[in-house]
């Protein structure tokens, strides 16, 4: 299905935030992965307009397309198809998927990375992820744990200089006491972006889980 589009790569790999039929967030995918789910017609398209959301099968997104092309380009990325452009979706809904997602947050490096957006948590500088580091802040050989409360990002220096003290010890003070993200914290670097900005009332727990009467 890629040959169809392909122009430009980067645009297939933008993010679009996965809903299940409940429309709560379930995982992340890229554009590509999420045109796969439009023409399987297993997923439609979430759009917010105006602050209210509307969905899209494939073909009546095309035409909206059009709409947005004319009107308003520059809000958005384009795939272009031999006979015609589509404007990137940001939320997509999948129709016949209730479950929730299985692991909220992963507890792994690349998530710890970005919990502290790559900013060493002692000179609070940011650096590539290849110049940082994990740092067990009370040291494990005092029986400190491997987990999201014991475990920043720190930069190399900054870690040769602790060594293997506590951060009183070195004289170093903690940016922000490290706790276990709510959400996957890939996801939260992602709303800062406004390309990103509708997926802020799909992520919002107190919206979505308050209960509803009529
Ligand atoms: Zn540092």
């Amino acid at each position: 299905m890629t040959g169809a589009y392909g122009l430009d790569p980067s645009v297939l790999d933008s993010h679009v935030l996965v809903l299940n039929r409940n429309y709560t967030a379930v995982r992340v995918t890229s554009a590509r992965r999420a045109m796969c789910m439009l023409f399987k017609r297993i997923a439609e398209i979430v759009a917010v307009e105006d602050s209210e959301w509307a969905s899209y099968d494939f073909e009546s997104w095309r035409e909206v397309s059009e709409y947005k092309a004319r009107y308003e380009r520059d809000n958005h990325e384009w795939i272009r198809c031999v006979r015609f452009e589509l404007a990137v979706p940001r939320v997509v809904r999948l129709l016949f998927y209730d479950r929730l997602p299985k692991t909220p947050v992963k507890f792994n490096r690349r998530n710890i990375f970005a919990r502290d957006r790559n900013r060493c948590q002692y000179c609070r500088r940011e650096f590539p992820t290849s110049e940082l580091t994990l740092d067990h802040v009370l040291p494990r050989s005092r029986g400190g744990k491997t987990c999201w409360n014991n475990m920043v990002c720190c930069c190399v220096r900054c870690n040769v200089r602790k060594g293997g003290r506590t951060p009183s010890e070195a004289g170093m003070k903690l940016k922000t006491d490290p706790v276990k993200p709510k959400r996957p914290p890939v996801i939260t670097l992602r709303l800062s972006s406004d390309k990103y900005a509708t997926w802020k009332q799909f992520l919002d727990n107190a919206y979505w889980n308050v209960e509803l009467r009529d």
